[in-house]
């Protein structure tokens, strides 16, 4: 394609272009330019070479390929400038911050009074029995910063060691879970099924591979969710969409989510609002929590 666009940057700018001194030199264009032959114009009493076998020809070469640059420009709209922060675990300047230390201001349990989990400088810890807690705030479509660390001090197996969840669109009104939740899990070391494992989309699923690192130590989840949308009349017009790195490992890529989570019987979809709030689980395991951050998307 170079030589092409050179051919024709030297066609349209400058006026004193006369054609080629040599026919091997049309003919290398003509080929280019899918057309056959050459043809030549006099000049003083020069003889110059033109790609394809008639002008006319060669004018119609020409319009069957953008010869601009510019054409395939788009300028509008120019992407606001944000800072991104040092690294990936900041907080870029757009986003809106979860937790970052010392309260849970952002966060209620589900029956909307003040979330009882247990914060300590920079993270805060499930308090067993206390129940989910959802953000005040209500998202769609976004990305999701989170990170966990599961109990060093290992009690139980499966399901039962590091078993917490992220949820997004989680109903406040719905009596049992109604998001859609990627789960949060010490699958160190600890065979459980693999749709229910770390970073699965629980009981959809399962992760690409298991980035998982020990219990006790600190990991993330970095979320890009696509809301589904619903007709007026509550049915299903496109399903959410879901990408997850987990501790920088792409682990779900782009999976279709098949409905809100269940534990038993299959998923399906029941309509919601466009925005709902974001939950994370009380699954009685002490899973602790730092610098949350989400943008709208
Ligand atoms: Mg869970």
């Amino acid at each position: 394609m170079i030589p092409l666009l050179l051919f024709f940057l030297t066609i349209n700018f400058q006026s004193d272009f006369k054609g080629f001194s040599s026919k091997d030199e049309a003919l290398y264009y003509s080929e280019l330019l899918k057309c056959e032959g050459y043809f030549t114009k006099n000049d003083n009493d020069k003889i110059f070479y033109f790609p394809c076998s008639s002008e006319s020809e060669l004018q119609n070469a020409y319009q069957e390929i953008e010869v601009e640059p510019t054409v395939t420009e788009i300028w509008d709209p120019e992407p606001d400038v944000i800072n991104p922060g040092n690294s990936f675990r900041d907080a870029p300047s757009d986003a809106i911050i979860l937790f970052s230390k010392d309260n849970l201001n952002e966060w209620v349990h589900k029956n909307g009074k003040e979330a009882k989990w247990i914060v300590k400088d920079d993270y805060f810890t499930v308090n067993p029995g206390t129940g989910d807690i959802l953000t005040k705030k209500s998202f769609g479509s976004c990305q999701l910063h989170v990170e966990f660390k599961t109990p060093e001090n290992i009690k139980s197996k499966g399901q039962g060691r590091g078993n917490s969840g992220v949820y997004f669109m989680e109903d406040p009104n719905s009596p049992g879970d109604s998001g859609y939740e990627i789960q949060v899990l010490d699958s160190y070391e600890n065979r459980t099924y693999s749709n229910g494992q770390a970073a699965s989309v629980y009981k959809q699923h399962i992760p690409l591979v298991n980035a998982s690192k020990k219990p006790g130590e600190w990991q993330s989840y970095d979320i890009i969710f696509k809301a589904p949308i619903f007709s007026e009349r509550g049915s299903l017009e496109s399903p959410a969409y879901v990408t997850v790195f987990h501790n920088g490992v792409l682990v779900q890529n782009n999976v279709q989510i098949q409905g809100y989570v269940k534990f038993i019987g299959y998923p399906e979809y029941k309509a919601h609002p466009p925005k709902l709030p974001l939950k994370l689980q009380d699954h009685s395991n002490k899973v602790s929590y730092r610098n949350i951050w989400v943008r709208e998307l």
